[in-house]
């Protein structure tokens, strides 16, 4: 297996197609055998009594996550990464990694909902207190800052809602008062958004959205940097949330074409939502890439690309009804949750239901639109008609 620093030699689709796979050790096959497991022999009482062995027991890992993990902290220049069973437990693992009873953590009001529950309930229980901050409020952040603050979590984009934050800021006061930092980067992965380079402490991706790319998989990886990886090991070793063996091998294979597919889901996104953008009925597109998105300028100061997942703002004329007239007919949009996967999906959200930093008014009805793979213009012509139906 090549290590590290000598992937990191090579530019970033030959590091996609050797990442964790040796075909010396694999008997000339170019993928890595899957690897189940629960038990591991030893040779003798000694090396049970000590351990000796590369692994000691399936929930301290196994050959098929381990060459995960490495492939992930490659790609995303970390000291380390765990993964979990899904975004969510990611993110939860990230979160207890950094806290303990008494502090206090500032989150982002954008925050993807069930993180929001995740730090509501059981965070709140275990004695950490939560303030959710405004995603736009940049630098002024150190205002919210209490004695006990341990830890930062942001979300770029936000949830549904798309803003961008001015992360440098953030980071900037962070490191002042050596607070960690953590980020949601499910939406740019690390191809568009190198987190640790920017001096995010630990990074979390939703695997399941398009690592995954295929809507058969629930994953989250968490990535570290030096300061943070033994806190975070420590968290997933004590806990044993891991993933499974066949997930490993499906989230390897997304890894192969991971760079292809956000490239592809960047211009069909950009594409369909421009033509979003000339349609009467939408008012505005809540795309990164577009100057009304709120937070655009720190887009362009800290991202190098966009996805296929944005939203938009209908005229404010159209009401649920019409809405529901439109959604329950589509012929190629699906309606659903998750998104990154092949297939297009468009649902209606309301942040006004659980935001309490911020208000949201964005003066029409919404919907979150993904675009996937099939044909753009069936996908226009299946908007077209939706749109239309908003007037019945
Ligand atoms: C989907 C998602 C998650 C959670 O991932 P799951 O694998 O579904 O738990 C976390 N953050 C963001 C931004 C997501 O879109």
């Amino acid at each position: 297996m090549k290590s590290q620093s000598e992937l990191q030699k090579f530019k970033l689709s030959t590091q996609l197609s050797m990442l964790g796979r040796d075909p010396e050790q694999q008997s000339g096959f170019v993928n890595a055998p899957v690897y189940r497991g629960s038990t591991v022999v030893y040779k003798s009482c000694d090396d049970i009594r000590h351990k000796r062995a590369r692994f000691s027991y399936g929930t301290s890992g196994t050959p098929t996550i381990e060459n995960l993990e490495n492939a992930w902290s490659t790609l995303c220049d970390a000291a380390g990464t765990v993964i979990s069973p899904s975004g969510l437990g990611a993110l939860a693992l990230a979160l207890f990694s950094v806290t303990r009873a008494g502090d206090h953590i500032l989150v982002t009001d954008s925050v993807y909902r069930p993180t929001r529950k995740f730090c509501n309930t059981l965070l709140v229980k275990y004695g950490v207190s939560v303030t959710y901050y405004d995603p736009l409020i940049g630098g002024d952040i150190e205002r919210l800052l209490q004695n006990n603050t341990r830890a930062i979590l942001l979300e770029c984009p936000g949830s549904q809602s798309f803003e961008i934050q001015d992360i440098g800021a953030i980071v900037a006061v962070a490191k002042k008062y050596a607070i960690s930092t953590i980020i949601d980067n499910t939406w740019a992965t690390p191809i568009f958004f190198k987190a640790h380079a920017h001096g995010i402490d630990l990074s979390v991706e939703a695997g399941t959205k398009y690592l995954g790319g295929h809507s058969d998989l629930l994953m989250g990886l968490v990535s570290a940097t030096a300061s943070h990886w033994p806190a975070l090991r420590e968290t997933y070793d004590a806990m044993a949330m891991l993933p499974g063996a066949e997930d490993c091998f499906l989230a390897l294979r997304g890894l192969r074409t991971l760079h292809l597919r956000v490239q592809e889901a960047q211009s069909r996104g950009l594409e369909m939502a421009r033509w979003l953008k000339r349609q009467p009925e939408v008012s505005k597109v809540l795309h990164p890439a577009f100057e009304e998105c709120p937070g655009h300028e720190n887009w362009k100061k800290y991202f190098t690309g966009s996805t296929g997942l944005f939203s938009i703002v209908l005229d404010r004329r159209f009401d649920q009804q019409n809405v529901e007239q439109m959604l329950d007919n589509m012929h190629v949009f699906a309606m659903g949750f998750s998104w990154g996967g092949f297939e297009s999906l468009i649902i209606p959200f309301d942040c006004a239901e659980y935001r309490t930093a911020t208000t949201w008014d964005p003066q029409g009805m919404t919907l979150r639109i993904q675009i996937g793979l099939e044909d753009i213009d069936d996908l226009k012509n299946d908007l077209r008609q939706g749109l239309m139906r908003l007037h019945h």
